[in-house]
């Protein structure tokens, strides 16, 4: 695990700022959710961590390393997606040793790491099945192990839970909280149910519309809340 550092970052698609000089401490093994409405900039300062896209100005550190000209490769990060982005025509095992694959680990070293990952998730016994043959809740535990694999020491969610019915997400809450306190990462969690923010993180960044409103502990801001915005987002319900 390492802590995660950004410092005055700014974002610009063509002449339209949609990030105005956010910063936020991450301590290392911390459980950081970014909370904020649709459209106030959280899948893109996630995407900027991960160097899926590009900052326009600021500097973002993992550890003491400045990363933020690396390639996403370079970053030891790992992202988990809301859409899942499942390959339909590889296996479980296929699909969580993809990005392995990719860099050169040889097909035993691969399986070397599948395995035990596929175990911490409840799917040893599904390694070889497809996609279409997996449950919503299977298929976003492949979609973590497919990160989980590459031992990353930050892991970043983006509202990997929007597309469960509301049972099974409140079951995955818990583990994914597991999954952090077992594998002692780092992580950033997005999501834009306040709900959710109150019972998972360690530290909440409030956003809203390119900035962040407030950050601090979940009792802390629903204690103190810096402001209305803060206040009517963290005390209306989902
Ligand atoms: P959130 O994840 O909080 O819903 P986003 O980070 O997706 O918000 O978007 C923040 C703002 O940036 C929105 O106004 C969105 O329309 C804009 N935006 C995101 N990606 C692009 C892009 N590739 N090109 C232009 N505008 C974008
Ligand atoms: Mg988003």
């Amino acid at each position: 695990m390492a802590s995660v550092t950004i410092d005055d970052v700014r974002k610009s698609f063509g002449q339209t700022e949609v990030l105005h000089g956010v910063s936020v401490d991450i301590e290392e093994g911390e459980f950081v959710v970014l909370v904020g409405p649709s459209g106030c900039g959280k899948s893109t300062l996630l995407r900027m961590l991960a160097g899926l896209e590009n900052i326009t100005s600021g500097r973002i550190l993992i550890g003491d390393k400045v990363v933020n000209k690396l390639p996403p490769k370079e970053r030891d990060i790992a992202m988990v997606f809301q859409n899942y982005a499942l390959y339909p025509h590889l296996t479980v095992a296929e699909n969580m040793g993809f990005s392995l694959k990719l860099n050169g680990v040889s097909k035993a070293d691969i399986a070397e790491r599948v395995k035990p990952a596929a175990e911490i998730l409840g799917l040893a016994h599904l390694l070889e099945r497809y996609p279409r043959q997996l449950s919503g809740g299977q298929r976003q535990r492949v979609a973590m192990g497919r990160a989980i694999v590459r031992d990353p020491q930050v892991f970043l969610f983006d509202e990997p839970l929007s597309n469960l019915d509301a049972k099974l997400r409140v079951s995955m809450r818990t583990e994914i909280k597991n999954l952090h306190n077992r594998l002692t990462t780092t992580t950033v969690y997005v999501t834009h149910d306040q709900i959710e923010a109150m019972t998972m993180a360690d530290k909440i960044v409030v956003m809203n519309d390119g900035r962040v409103e407030q950050i601090g502990a979940p009792l802390e801001l629903y204690d103190n809340p810096a402001n209305l915005f803060v206040a009517g987002f963290i005390g209306s319900p989902a």
